[in-house]
């Protein structure tokens, strides 16, 4: 295999460069400009940038090989992550690099608020010694109300539990059990703002968080309720919060985060109640450090063709899931193969039903991008991948459809694929036994082991007709090693489904669906 190559794009921590270098010819370009950069993108298979570097669609379309585009920090502004999605490229960042950084941040905020620190470091350094205007509040006893428990929540929560603090949690998405292993206490919105003494924002900015503390919010807290803000500008709306401040409606604020940053003129800044620091809360070594060795790990576990973790457009697995779902990766490419030879004409639609255990499982979004991949890619030119497979279905106008039964059809899991194409509409059942399993071809139960050549026949089920077609294979040497057929009543439509030893030319598929009563022949290799 030729060696990997990587493009450091900007400066990164030397721990994470000397970590690809096990793996991989390492080129630091950390001055590189966009024109430099789309001449030479197209001899590596990685680059990774932190802010300074676009990656930009021009970049994508010039990268001939890259597999990889990793940003060695949190969020992807820079990355434009659906043209990658697009070419098949994985977009990877170190979401997980600055968690302790900014807990430890709003810490530093929220010691400053409760003691004055910030304000009183201006008086003295001002000349002035005025002890008894920056009478503050102990941590200890008061209660914390942490907005969102996610990475960045949940590290504020240890380090306030230290501090003897009560710990009460808002987030919709966390269970009463993961927050007890935190010393944490699930509550509502409401509940939340009504007891907190220091309350802390750390969810995303989204449409539903966009200006979540806002007058009503402010208007429910109590009266010397700290409030602070190191996740995004948006989420508190600033000039409510300047009039709760002005109107002595709550104690004080802190802000990492800006509607606008910086926040020139704002008004907030003339107030001696709040805390400002310019967008710094992950502003550390250690977390410089830790996401360059964080996305050079994920680096290399992609030039292994091991599943990295922080893929922004590909779903990833936690081990316990890969391990549930990892079996069903060979019967989903089988199922796939199989359709892809019998379809006749361009992809219209594909219907997947996942049953039974396998239904209850959340995550089986992987294994349709699985069959689509295995579809896809003999008519596409443009490789299609885990990343790109949803993508490409939908920029080609294929329907992907997905649904749950709870019947297995007395196996532990099933799983049916309907492919409707211009010219057919074929359905296919498979299950693991020992290997994969055909179990139902068109509605016509079977047992087909996925491997080998088949040949699948539809005829009237009339006599003589097998044999016909046996005859007739035999006529051009096709030796016959197993046969099934199939049908849902005597005299009907029937399938048969022969096991063959040789490749069956077109010629003969030719002949054997101009015999009388059959109505049509493929083959299939898988
Ligand atoms: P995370 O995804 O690990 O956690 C977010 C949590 O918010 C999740 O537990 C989620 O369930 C919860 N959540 C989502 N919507 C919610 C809602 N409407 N109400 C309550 N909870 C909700 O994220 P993280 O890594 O902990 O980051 C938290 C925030 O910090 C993000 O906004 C991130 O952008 C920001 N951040 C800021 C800096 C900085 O420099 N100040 C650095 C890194 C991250």
């Amino acid at each position: 295999m030729d060696e990997m190559k990587v493009l450091i794009a900007d400066q990164i921590n030397e721990k994470g460069i000397n970590e690809l270098k096990d793996v991989a010819k390492v080129n630091v370009q950390t001055d590189i400009t966009n024109e430099e950069l789309i001449k030479v993108i197209g001899d590596f298979d990685a680059i990774v940038v932190r802010s300074r570097t676009k990656v930009t669609r021009e970049v994508i379309e010039a990268a001939g090989k890259l597999k990889i585009v990793a940003r060695a920090g949190v969020g992807v502004d820079n990355v434009d992550v659906d043209a990658a999605t697009e070419r098949g490229i994985m977009v990877v960042n170190a979401p997980e690099s600055t968690s302790i950084t900014v807990a430890e941040h709003t810490m530093g905020i929220i010691l400053s608020l409760a003691r004055k620190i910030s304000i009183a470091d201006r008086s003295v350094k001002n000349g002035k010694w005025e002890k008894s205007k920056f009478m503050g509040t102990e941590l200890a006893g008061k209660t914390l109300g942490i907005v969102g428990m996610g990475r960045i929540g949940s590290q504020v929560a240890t380090r306030c539990k230290a501090f003897a603090m009560e710990i009460m949690v808002n987030d919709p998405y966390i269970t009463e059990d993961a927050a007890s292993k935190l010393g944490a206490t699930v509550v509502d919105k409401e509940t939340l703002l009504k007891n907190a003494d220091v309350i802390t924002i750390h969810v995303p900015l989204t449409p539903e968080t966009r200006h979540s503390i806002s007058k009503k919010e402010f208007d429910i807290m109590k009266e010397n309720t700290f409030i602070v803000n190191c996740a995004r500008g948006g989420i508190i709306k600033e000039d409510d919060l300047y009039d709760a401040l002005s109107e002595g409606k709550i104690g004080g604020a802190g802000l990492d985060v800006f509607e606008k940053e910086p926040p020139k003129d704002s008004p907030l800044l003339n107030l001696d109640n709040m805390v400002v620091t310019p967008h710094i809360g992950a502003s550390t070594r250690e977390a410089q450090r830790d996401a360059a060795i964080i996305v050079a790990k994920e680096i290399k576990r992609v030039f292994k063709s091991e599943s990295p973790k922080n893929v922004i457009n590909m779903p990833v697995l936690d081990p316990e899931s890969f391990g549930i779902i990892k079996p069903y990766f060979q019967l989903m490419e089988k199922l796939g193969k199989f359709l892809i030879q019998t379809a006749q004409g361009n992809i219209r639609e594909i219907d997947i039903t996942y049953c039974g255990e396998l239904a209850e499982f959340p995550k089986q979004d992987i294994l349709t991008r699985m069959v689509l991949q295995e579809v896809l890619n003999p008519i596409l030119t443009e490789p299609v991948n885990l990343v790109n497979a949803k993508a490409v279905a939908e920029n080609r106008g294929i329907i992907v459809i997905e649904g749950k039964r709870h019947d297995a059809k007395g196996h532990d899991s099933l799983i049916r694929i309907k492919m409707k194409s211009e010219g057919n509409e074929m359905s296919v059942e498979g299950v693991l036994a020992k290997e994969p399993q055909i179990v139902m071809i068109n509605d016509y139960k079977v047992d087909v082991e996925t491997h080998g050549t088949m040949l699948i026949a539809t005829y009237e089920d009339i006599p003589g007709i097998i044999g016909a077609i046996g005859t007739k294979l035999g006529e051009h040497n096709v030796n016959i090693a197993k046969m099934q057929v199939g049908r849902q009543k005597p005299g009907g439509e029937a399938v048969m489904v022969l096991k063959v030893d040789q490749q069956v030319p077109k010629g003969v598929l030719g002949e054997l669906k101009k015999l009388d009563h059959v109505y049509d022949a493929v083959t299939v290799n898988l």
